[in-house]
């Protein structure tokens, strides 16, 4: 397993040369947090979402009354009547508070903004740098130091978020991309949705936005699933969609993009419920993504600080982050799902908005009354480039230098066959294998180069196990099996190779 001390540029490097992930348009120069995933990275990125349906919505965890999860899918619109998004607090609510800086035209959000100064030195200047990057800090720091005319220890600098700055402070600071001082503005609001139009004609009657998030579509089904599916309190339902957002300062490859994809859960419980189902879901998504083969050192759980609450969270008891250890975080963590104590926030704002009931009669209980709900909200996309973290696993001793550590599961390529020399009719038993294999899982076939490069090709590509057909294979009827971890290689009868590739996937 990856100890996550390589440096994301290889990575990126790999994603594009192997055919994971690649800038959208790049044959146009690409477009800022847009992103193309290639024939591998589609794979990997289904894998992860089959994993998150089959676990959650076909057979869901056992529950803390020990009764199974009933969970139901939905695949619902992107773009809905735009009143959805009054009703949720994204149009009123869905703001990052942004500071432009007026000299190079770059916005950036606020939260993201930290400052470095001189320590006790409140004449001087201060330099803005971005979060979690390490190149803008340098930039600061020779900035600064130019400024003060000498190197600087460390012991001597001092560093704050730029939202902790008072005006007059703000106004001896100079931004991450320039030189000038006091061209950064003061935080404003900012609404990250993006807007289209619907029809023909373009006017504000016309206006409507590309969904932020897959969660609102959840609750304007809420009682179409309740009508139709027979349904009862406590039960979940699960979607996975795309989701937009204007990020200010996409970056970090797929972690901040502009458009990405979630898995969401909405688990509607009664009131009475909900602190002991979201304990459980806390617990429950933490382990899946350990699961999945993320070390748990890698992985925490972090509450949300009361002031970091979203609008509909205050209603509740409070958010957690799954966090994973990125390289670009490390060795802190960046998010990777939230799960959200919401309260009875949506359905009640939709109830206001569009005038229908939805309010759920429990027969059980003999009492009507809103769901509360608990919100697993992962992200697919950031959730595979976790995925290809802790799979990317540097080897001086190998051909590639790098090996992908994918658990079989996840694996876009789940075996290779070859022929060890591309006569002899090798290459027809090979095929053979190769056709009978492919029928149930995602299997190559390469004849190309030799043994030695295909091996590196598989390896950078994450595939578990290479089937070889040698000269031998001709008379006995065996191949080589060869370990992608352990480099270790056994032979196996032909016949047992489908059932042997069964037994682990
Ligand atoms: P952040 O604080 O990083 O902006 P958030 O708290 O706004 O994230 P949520 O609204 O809770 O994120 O969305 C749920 C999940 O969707 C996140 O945990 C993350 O995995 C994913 N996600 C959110 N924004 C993005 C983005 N711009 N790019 C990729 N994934 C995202």
């Amino acid at each position: 397993m990856s100890d996550l001390s390589f440096s994301m540029d290889d990575l990126v490097s790999l994603c594009k040369r192997r055919g994971f992930i690649s800038p959208a348009s790049e044959i146009y120069g690409g477009l800022n947090g847009f992103w193309d995933y290639g024939p591998l990275g589609t794979e990997l990125k289904n894998n992860l979402r089959d994993a998150w349906w089959h676990d959650m919505v076909r057979c869901p965890p056992t529950g803390p009354d020990s009764e199974p999860l009933s969970i139901v899918g939905l695949d619902s619109s992107i773009i809905q009547n735009p009143r959805t998004w009054e009703a949720s607090g994204h149009v009123g609510g869905f703001n990052d508070p942004m500071v432009d800086c007026r000299e190079t035209k770059s916005r950036y959000r606020a939260d993201h903004l930290f400052c470095l100064g001189v320590k006790g030195d409140t004449s001087g200047q201060i330099y803005a740098y971005l979060e979690n990057d390490d190149e803008s800090l340098a930039s600061a720091r020779k900035k600064l130091g130019k400024y003060v005319k000498r190197d600087l220890a460390d012991e001597e600098l001092d560093t704050c978020p730029l939202t902790d700055l008072s005006p007059e402070e703000l106004a001896i600071t100079v931004g991450p991309d320039t030189k000038t001082v006091g061209t950064l503005t003061e935080p404003r609001q900012f609404n990250l949705m993006f807007k289209t139009f619907v029809g023909a004609v373009q006017d504000e009657d016309s206006a409507a936005y590309l969904r932020p998030e897959t969660a609102q579509g959840i609750f304007l089904n809420f009682g179409n699933v309740v009508d139709t599916m027979r349904v009862k309190v406590p039960f979940g339902i699960a979607q996975v969609g795309k989701a937009f957002r204007n990020e200010v300062t996409p970056r970090n490859f797929i972690f901040r993009s502009r458009e990405f994809e979630q898995m969401e859960i909405e688990w509607f419980c009664h009131g009475d419920d909900a602190a002991q189902w979201f304990e459980f879901w806390c617990d429950v998504r933490k382990s899946w993504w350990e699961s999945l083969g993320l070390t748990s050192d890698n992985v925490m759980m972090r509450k949300h600080d009361s002031d970091e609450l979203a609008h509909y969270a205050k209603d509740g008891c409070g958010t957690f982050d799954v966090e994973y250890r990125f390289p670009f975080t490390a060795p802190g963590y960046g998010e990777l799902e939230g799960v959200a104590h919401r309260g009875d926030y949506d359905l009640r704002r939709h109830e206001e908005f569009s005038k229908k009931k939805l309010q759920y009669f429990d027969q059980a209980r003999n009492e009507r009354y809103l769901p509360h709900v608990i919100e697993p909200s992962a992200g697919l996309s950031r959730g595979t480039l976790a995925i290809l973290c802790e799979a990317y696993t540097p080897d001086p001793e190998r051909a590639s230098k790098v090996y992908m550590a994918f658990s079989p599961r996840l694996a876009p390529i789940k075996a290779a066959v070859f022929p060890l020399v591309n006569k002899d009719g090798m290459p027809e038993m090979a095929m053979k294998l190769h056709e009978d294999l492919r029928r149930r899982w995602p299997v190559q076939y390469d004849a190309k180069q030799s043994i030695g490069k295909r091996y590196a090709r598989m390896d950078e590509a994450g595939c578990p196990w290479c089937f070889t057909i040698d000269s031998d294979s001709l008379t006995d009827q065996t191949v080589t099996i060869r370990h992608r971890d352990s480099l270790e290689q056994e032979r196996i009868g032909i016949d047992a190779v489908e059932g042997w590739l069964a037994q682990r996937l």
